[in-house]
């Protein structure tokens, strides 16, 4: 492990978040009352003691602040007002821009500017392509009715342009997040490491991968369980939402109108209902102020959210215009809905917010290949 150090490190890691992290003079509060630690993780104060040191590679090669789910015991408790767990939100956002190779995580968490101006211009695209390059081709808003008095949606997005549109931006946004995934790889497992792990403990433990993804059991150690329930209603409503619009398009995506009870209508249901109680407790917290891990919001953390009920909020719309018959409306919603919803993807998931949802589940995997990590072998 390299021990250059930069004394920099700490100014760097201040334009990521919130907190006089040097204020900190390590009585280890923080650590004692942190439900994590445990088994030679010491959180937070060693990743404190890291920046101040100006460790970087050590702090790049951490799983630490992925395990973190912000419960704020340990920022309440701290006798000097340190703010550790913002310094382990925001060492996050730190670690998401040093595994992003393409400099754009960087670029959106450093200036909301940037971000912004990204977010617009997609959402420009999007909309230059439903008024005019969809209508050059021939898909015009039929505003005949269909038999059950549904919005004819196809003949202005046609699934056959969605679908392998759909294609191509999860293919994009899934190369960049496993290259970025591989570079997380790179720095916790590979670089600088003095130990192997083997391919066999690789296969035998990748089970944790898919386990922590779908239940998140880590956050459940925080005291606030209902604070476990509303993220996973919010990533479980969010992922299936993400499955049936790009894999199942055109399955979802009917001009038959379904009754109520139709698979189709419940998964739909089931993943807005998830999306707006998870979002809700999210925006109402962050309004509030009153629960710690809402207090400190990074723009970034703001814009996901606003972006995230914007989308919801127009899929909701196209789907009451759409089955009271409303052409017009529902034409309008669906463009809205995708010059939110087109950015949001390209931009959150493989750069932003978004992409801790990926990272988490790889560093509680990626810790436990660690622990098995056996010493190499060297030549004599
Ligand atoms: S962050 Fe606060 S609680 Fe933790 S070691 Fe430093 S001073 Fe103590
Ligand atoms: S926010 Fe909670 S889980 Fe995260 S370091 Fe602090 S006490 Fe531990």
């Amino acid at each position: 492990m390299s021990t250059r150090l930069q004394p920099e490190l700490s100014g760097q890691l201040m334009k990521y978040g919130i907190g006089d992290w040097n204020t900190c003079y390590h009585c280890g509060t923080c650590t004692a009352v942190c439900p994590l630690s445990e088994n030679g993780f010491l959180f937070p104060r060693k990743k404190i003691r890291l920046m101040q040191m100006g460790l970087k590679d050590e702090l790049e090669s951490s799983v630490e602040p992925w395990l973190c789910y912000y419960c704020g015991q340990c920022t309440t408790t701290c006798p000097r007002d340190a703010k550790p767990g913002e310094l382990m939100m925001s060492l996050r956002r730190y670690l998401t821009s040093k595994y992003d190779w393409t400099g754009l995580s960087r670029r959106f968490y450093t200036s909301e500017i940037w971000e912004l101006a990204y977010i617009i211009v997609f959402a420009i695209l999007v909309i230059i392509s439903y008024l005019f390059i969809l209508p050059s081709m021939g898909f015009v808003l039929d505003k005949t009715l269909t038999p059950e008095g549904g919005v004819r949606v196809n003949s202005f997005a046609p699934v056959s342009i969605m679908e392998p549109f759909d294609w191509i931006m999860a293919v994009i946004v899934a190369s960049l997040l496993i290259s970025n995934i591989l570079r997380m790889y790179y720095k916790i497992i590979w670089k600088n490491s003095p130990s192997t792990v083997s391919l066999w403990i690789h296969i035998r433990e990748f089970w944790r991968l898919i386990f922590n993804f779908a239940f998140q059991p880590k956050f459940n150690k925080c005291d606030d369980k209902r604070y476990w329930l509303s993220h996973w209603l919010l990533m479980s409503g969010y992922t299936i939402m993400f499955i049936v619009i790009v894999v199942y398009l055109p399955w979802f995506q009917t001009e038959k109108i379904f009754p109520v009870w139709h698979p189709q209508r419940l998964l739909g249901y089931y993943a807005t209902f998830g999306l707006l109680f998870g979002l809700f407790i999210a925006i109402y917290g962050r309004i509030l102020k009153k629960d710690v891990k809402f207090r400190f919001s990074h723009i970034s953390d703001w814009l996901f959210l606003v972006m995230l009920t914007l989308t919801v909020i127009t899929g909701i719309l196209i789907h009451i215009f759409r089955v009271n018959g409303l052409p017009e409306a529902t034409h309008i919603s669906y463009i809205a809905h995708m010059a939110i919803l087109v950015p949001m993807i390209l931009i959150e998931v493989p750069f932003s917010k978004w992409s801790h949802l990926a990272y988490r589940p790889f560093a509680v995997y990626f810790q436990q290949l660690k622990k098995n990590a056996v010493p190499k072998k060297h030549k004599t």
